[in-house]
């Protein structure tokens, strides 16, 4: 833990202060070389003591996927003048890494800034940013995720270290999401803190629920030099949101700022549930015996 010794002056009189710094373990899902990854962490290194836990190479869409059957290596590197840890594994692999195997025992979990949109319950569910948030949230450390919207979806696809676009917005949102929050508190009910920047921020933050869908998915059939087919997934993205969801507020060029909960229950089907299978289920009363 990192000791900022300042001054305060009380009454014209100096006396000597300790404020403890807090700590941040910050991932991501394009990898360690990520400009965007970088950026958050010069967003928040001014003001929390940072350690960079980001897998070695780009994860995008992995989601919360785990390596359960390969060893994980954890390599210290010294990368812009900054030692971090570079796991060859998944955004998952490198949470895990950090609290259990490094035990950096943070007080919050930043993941980003991915180069692209998380945005709607198709993308949260199968980012690799925002699942490094949820595991970090399962395992008790409040978590944000940061996505910063890209206007040509090519870019990511394209090897993030050589991305140069301005960060700036996206810095200081990082800087006043965090500061806030640690200041203020988590909120309660969620898990997840799903932060996306517009390319071009045209207005304020505003606090969203998630749309169901970002893509109109499709398939692109393709031949091999054999004439036998293969697909790409693709499709172009919803420009038709409704107001109120995370996909809306950034097409507004607003800041959306989604909370996100682990729990998928879903609690407004268990009565029909139960009526569906009624006869079949065990009682609650027998449970409880
Ligand atoms: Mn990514």
């Amino acid at each position: 833990m990192t000791l900022t010794i300042g001054q305060v002056f009380v009454s014209g009189k100096p006396s000597v202060y300790t404020r403890m710094k807090p700590r941040i373990l910050l991932t991501n899902d394009d990898g360690i070389t990520s400009t965007g990854l970088w950026a958050a962490y010069n967003a928040l290194s001014p003001f929390a003591e940072v350690t960079v836990v980001a897998p070695a190479t780009q994860q995008s869409a992995v989601g919360r996927s785990i390596s359960i059957f390969e060893p994980i290596r954890a390599n210290r590197v010294v990368m812009n003048g900054v030692t971090a840890y570079s796991v060859g594994g998944k955004p998952t692999d490198a949470v895990i890494i950090g609290l259990f195997a490094l035990r950096l025992n943070p007080d919050l979990v930043v993941s980003g800034i991915n180069i692209g949109e998380n945005l709607s319950f198709e993308s949260v569910m199968t980012s690799g940013t925002v699942g490094a948030a949820l595991e970090a949230s399962n395992q008790g450390v409040p978590a944000l995720a940061f996505s910063l919207q890209v206007e040509d979806q090519g870019d990511k696809f394209d090897e993030p270290s050589g991305i140069t676009r301005r960060f700036s917005d996206a810095k200081r949102v990082v800087r006043e999401v965090c500061g806030r929050v640690l200041e203020t508190g988590f909120p309660e009910n969620a898990h997840v803190i799903n932060v996306n920047i517009p390319a071009v921020v045209r207005g304020g933050y505003e606090v969203t629920r998630l749309a169901a869908k970002l893509f109109h998915t499709g398939v692109e059939e393709r031949f091999d030099p054999r004439g036998r087919p293969y697909y790409w997934i693709d499709g172009p993205l919803y420009e038709d949101a409704e107001e109120g969801t995370d996909v809306h507020a950034v097409q507004q060029g607003n800041i959306s700022i989604t909370p996100i909960t682990l729990d998928c229950t879903a609690f407004a089907a268990v009565g029909e549930l139960q009526c569906i299978f009624d006869g079949l289920t065990v009682r609650r009363e027998e449970i409880h015996l």
